[in-house]
């Protein structure tokens, strides 16, 4: 689906993904009420009311599988518990009848989830189809994505050649930034597995190229002695002793001088050992950048300091040979970065509840290729996060229409605007 077009010797032409979908022609139905003068028209807005009322009734059978899968998944977590509780007691007679019910619970609830998975992907795909249909109806024309970076040569070339280092940072309010780093190599095997998957190919998923750090206030204060010299302050106000202007000028003044550093020497060690991680010895070392847009500035959560992650960037922006640019994390969190399903919430029981875990997501897709190749369903829900916009840009840059990837695509499958198409 994606592919490079080599024009000449300094030219090369990214080609990106084609939808190859072709538009069905409308058949003339012979109804009563076809007044309309434009034939095509009244066509397609035929086709888009029976579109809508499927999407209505797949998404009944959505919920109504939601709510029976929670209580089966409830009988498998009890299962699973008691099970692990009877081998950690030490009791040797392993307990057959259990395991047998643990393992047909645990069959129920793939069935249910790979059920709702097609379900997902049949509304997705009507959806998108009503969306593209509303839009012939309007005369619009589909939405022209904004213009990407504009890549040297050099790291263009290193794309192609799978050594450019592709990042994705997820800024957040806990951690100041989730970044996960791979080589455009491990970009283009996850492009083309976004495409096997979608024709039910099996194929594997390479967790062996990649680097991941997380930028926290915490570890900033420390190494910059903002926290030592706040508890030396508080320390004298305890002992009555005066915090004198100029003591504090010169404190300040060590934490401005130290912060800079700080960053500088971060940013140098970090790209070193990218470069060191992923193996990349050639002469076009570039690492290419994108920054998911979300900007929680007025977010605050108790017990955590927070930190700008712009002396970060001003750092990333400094290298002649990397690129840094923003892109759009739409759906960047809840999209499995591996099978490109929908993720859900870590579910753990506590005190006897069952709560949701922020911190993690699991795949329910029992065909995940992450899952077959490493047997985990919980991801890292930052480091997901991160990696799926890294995705998210290095799928527009090498694409020729400027898009990510289908499922990261805002307009794909976005049909709330043009829903109904009784109201036109
Ligand atoms: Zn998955």
């Amino acid at each position: 689906m994606y592919s490079f077009k080599f024009c000449h010797k300094y030219s090369l032409n990214f080609l990106g993904y084609k939808n190859l979908q072709t538009e069905e022609v409308p058949h003339v139905t012979s109804t009563s009420s076809f007044t309309s003068l434009d034939s095509n028209t009244e066509n397609r807005k035929l086709k888009v009311e029976r579109l809508h009322k499927e999407i209505k009734e797949e998404k009944a059978l959505q919920v109504r599988l939601s709510k029976n899968v929670r209580e089966i998944e409830n009988t498998r977590m009890d299962l699973g518990q008691t099970f692990r509780k009877n081998q950690k007691l030490g009791t040797m007679t392993c307990d057959s009848d259990l395991y047998r019910n643990l393992k047909t619970s645990r069959k129920e609830c793939n069935a249910i989830y790979s059920q709702l998975l097609s379900l997902n992907k049949s509304i997705k795909t009507k959806s998108s189809e009503m969306y593209c249909l509303n839009k012939g109806i309007h005369n619009q024309n589909e939405p022209t994505p904004t213009a990407g970076i504009c890549l040297s040569e050099k790291s263009q070339n290193s794309i192609i050649s799978g050594q450019a280092i592709i990042q994705g940072l997820d800024p957040g309010v806990v951690t100041t930034a989730s970044i996960s780093a791979t080589k455009s190599s491990s970009m283009f095997q996850s492009i083309n597995r976004y495409s096997a998957l979608e024709s039910l190919e099996n194929c594997d998923h390479d967790v062996e190229n990649e680097v991941t750090f997380e930028l926290t206030a915490k570890g900033v204060n420390s190494a910059i002695l903002d926290t030592k010299h706040m508890i030396q302050r508080q320390r004298k106000i305890k002992n009555k002793k005066e915090l004198t202007p100029s003591y504090l000028n010169q404190r300040q003044v060590t934490r401005s001088i130290r912060l800079k550093r700080y960053y500088q020497h971060l940013h140098s060690s970090y790209r070193q050992k990218l470069f060191r991680l992923l193996g990349n010895s050639g002469k076009n070392r570039s690492v290419i950048s994108f920054l998911g847009n979300w900007s929680g500035v007025s977010t605050y959560i108790k017990g955590h300091t927070r930190r700008s992650l712009d002396p970060f960037i001003t750092q990333l922006k400094s290298v002649e040979l990397d690129s840094f640019a923003v892109v759009d994390e739409y759906k960047s969190t809840v999209t499995c970065s591996s099978c490109f399903s929908c993720t859900s919430k870590q579910l753990v029981r506590r005190n006897g509840k069952i709560k949701r875990l922020k911190g993690a997501v699991v795949c329910n897709n029992s065909k995940c290729p992450r899952r077959i190749s490493s047997k985990s369903t919980t991801i890292n829900r930052d480091q997901n996060g991160a990696k799926n916009i890294g995705l998210i840009g290095f799928s527009s840059i090498v694409s020729i229409d400027a898009q990510p990837l289908p499922p990261f695509r805002r307009t794909f499958y976005n049909t709330h605007k043009y829903g109904d198409g009784k109201h036109i």
